[in-house]
Order: structure tokens, then sequence, then C-alpha cells
């Protein structure tokens, strides 16, 4: 049985007062790593926005306008604390992790890399990280490495570290990986990159709504993701990346806002991070996020975290049980378990359960390269979040050991 302090934080997400009311309860949404529903006070802050507040940001100088960009800086403000950034400055707003991800890779080679450079990515990456870099690499001629993974799909230190020599100038990684729910040891990665000067790179968008992000602690120097993976709405992403970079790096992208003084022939851009804000940003979503972060500051106690990580545990074991069964990975998971079932497509067995009112996601969930090496035919992913009921995962499992009812 769900516990009581699950429902009750449930009832913050409208989207289920109208799918638990108006369907069946047996139905289960668990395609949340593709996307998470919005909590009800950043739901309220986007119709707030445009009914009250609704100005462009750091341009007019009418009341309306100064006080929408007072609150736009203050979620800044509140973002860099809420990772331990050192300073707001180093907070990027971005349409999504997708455009960081572009965002730092553009940057980097325009300002930082030539050519015969080395980047390094995983097997595990997700093509927001891998595509680009693959694709900068070809414009740029740098050489990219791809790290391969262990047994258990983890990037392997050892591996990791034969890779690395004094042509290494960038190292770009995931901290959970979408296909498959491994968390990665970053950790100690960073710390053994961090000496050799290398720019690293985190992805952590399957991170930030499961692990409690210290950017301090992880001395990383660039780390994104997108809000709509974490109880937000969809269109903003959050890149950080350390302030002495930021001064050093040419901006991506050009327009208002970026810029300080422009005269016919040249223009002196902005200060940070308006440098890197080219154009009229999401300021419905910022205001939305902000009250996601207040959300999870104030509701996600340490109670809802271990829910959380017993209910993965339960649906890991459930499917352990289950001969037709093989889980890509079992261990160092996080917020998701991706599987086949033997003598099905992943496709077909998705289709089947969507039927029954099972949201997940089969496929190659993004992850191509990996997928190809370990699972041609895709998997299938079930994510969950805090707000996931007990009896949503038992509905799934039910609608599973059905599955070959289905075959004529
Ligand atoms: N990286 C990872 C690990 C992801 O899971 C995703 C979203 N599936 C992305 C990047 C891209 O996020 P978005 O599509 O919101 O830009």
């Amino acid at each position: 049985k769900t516990p009581d302090y699950i429902v009750h934080f449930r009832e913050n997400f409208p989207f289920f007062d109208e799918v638990d009311k108006t369907r069946p309860i047996n139905q289960a949404y668990l395609d949340n790593a593709a996307t998470t529903h919005i909590c009800q006070s950043a739901l309220s802050a986007i119709n707030h926005y445009y009914q009250y507040q609704h100005a462009n940001v750091h341009r007019s100088s009418h009341q309306l306008a100064l006080g929408t960009s007072h609150q736009f800086e203050n979620i800044r403000k509140q973002c860099a604390q809420w990772l331990n950034a050192n300073s707001e400055k180093e907070i990027i707003w971005t349409k999504g992790a997708t455009e960081a991800a572009n965002l730092i890779a553009h940057c980097l080679a325009q300002s930082h890399l030539k050519a015969g450079d080395e980047i390094i990515i995983s097997l595990t990456e997700h093509h927001a990280n891998f595509v680009t870099w693959q694709q900068i690499a070809k414009q740029h001629g740098l050489i990219l490495k791809i790290a391969k993974l262990d047994a258990n799909l983890q990037i392997n230190f050892d591996v990791l570290d034969e890779l690395v020599n004094e042509k290494t100038k960038v190292v770009a990684l995931c901290h959970v990986a979408n296909a498959t729910g491994v968390t990665q040891p970053i950790e100690p990665i960073l710390k053994k990159l961090k000496k050799a000067d290398i720019f690293t790179i985190i992805d952590g968008s399957q991170a930030v709504n499961h692990i409690n992000i210290n950017l301090q602690a992880l001395n990383c120097d660039c780390y994104f993701f997108s809000a709509h993976k974490m109880f937000a709405g969809t269109g903003l992403g959050v890149c950080y990346v350390k302030e002495s970079w930021l001064e050093q790096l040419h901006p991506y992208q050009f327009g208002g806002e970026m810029v300080k003084r422009v005269k016919q022939d040249t223009t002196e851009f902005n200060q940070l991070p308006y440098k890197f804000e080219a154009g009229t940003p999401n300021i419905a979503g910022v205001f939305a996020f902000g009250q996601t972060l207040s959300f999870i500051q104030n509701e996600m106690t340490d109670d809802i975290r271990a829910y959380e990580t017993q209910l993965l545990d339960y649906l890991l074991s459930q499917l352990q049980q289950r001969h037709n069964i093989k889980i890509l990975a079992t261990q160092h998971l996080q917020g998701a378990v991706s599987f086949i079932i033997t003598d099905w497509h992943s496709a077909d067995a998705a289709e089947i359960l969507s039927q029954l009112g099972v949201a997940l996601r089969a496929g190659s969930h993004c992850a191509m390269p990996l997928m190809d090496s370990i699972s041609p035919k895709g998997s299938l992913r079930v994510s969950i979040a805090a707000y996931t009921l007990v009896e949503e995962i038992d509905y799934f499992l039910a609608c599973l050991d059905q599955l070959s009812d289905f075959i004529e």
C-alpha cells in the first residue's frame, strides 16, 4: 500500500486529479524519465505571470517590467543556492538540456578547442550529449573518444582513465543514464579529471529529480538539465558553467539582451550571465520553476526520498522474479528500470500496455549507440517519481503478466 504521505504529496499534482477521478484507479503513468507532471504551484505561476505580471525582463523601466525582472533574477539566485553554485551569474537559462548541451559545446569549440584536441563522452549518453559532440567534433576537426561501459552499464573508471591523455580537453558524461537508469560514478571521475585540467560537463537531466546536487562539491565545470523532468514546465533548461569559464567563452547566440553596446561594426557583450541569454527568455517557465524549487525544498522530505528508493527496489525485485524478463542493469539505479521481455518486441509490448492504461517508454530512448550494442530491438523503460503509487506499479505488473494472453 502507498503510504498516506505519498497520497498527500500526489495531491499537489493537478494532472492526477483528473486521472484518478475520470479513469479507473488501475492506470499507471510510468514515463517520468521522459517528463514529470507539473506541480500545482508551478502551474499557477504560469497563469499568474500572464494574467498579472506579463512584461518583458531587463528591457523597459516601467514598474511592471521592473517587478517581473526582479522576480526573474530572484529565481536565478534561488536556483544557484539550490544547486550550491558559487554565484547566480553561473546560471544560464536555456530552453532545455538539449540547448544547454549545444551551448556549451559550441562555446568551447569556438573559444577553447583546436583541431586535433580530444573529447571524451561515454557510450551511455543521451543523443543531446552524444550527437552534439559527434557533430561538433566533425565540424572542428576534434577527435571524439567514447568510453565503454562495464557489465552493469556503468562507465568504468579505469577504461576512462586509459582514454585520457595530454590532448584531452573536454569530458562530457551523464550523471544518471536515461536509457538504463544507471547512476554513473561521476564523483571519483571528476576528482581525477580536475587534476588534469580538463573541462568537465555533466548532463544531470535524469539526476536532478532524485539526487540532491551540490555543484561546489562535485566541482564540474558545467552541469545542465531540463526543468520539465523535475515537476516544472517544458521549454526551460538550466546550464550551470563556472564563472571563470563564462568570462572567457564567446557567446553562443546573438541578439538583444546579450549586448552592452552595439556599433555598426563592433559589439560589446553584456555582463554575466546575460551574455549567454540572447532574446526574450521563457519568463513564465522561470516563474514556474521558482515555484517548483520552493515546492521541492518544502515538500521533498527524507521520507519521500526513501519511499522513492523503496518503490524502485520493489519494482526491480518483482521484475527479477519473472523468468521472461531480462533487466539491462540492476545496480545503482535511480528512478528507472529498463528491460526486455523474452520473445517480445518492446514496441509491441508497449502498445498493448498502453491500451491497458500503462504509460511507459519503449525503444532506444534517445541512446541508439548504447542500445545498438546491448539490445538492438530496444527496451521497455519504467520510470517513477515521488508521486508514483505502489498500486500503479502493481497494476503495471499485472498487465505485464497478461501480455501473453494477447498473442493469438
Ligand atoms: N539528457 C538526458 C540524460 C535526458 O534524459 C534528456 C531527456 N530525455 C535530455 C538530455 C534532453 O532533454 P530535453 O529533451 O528536455 O532537452
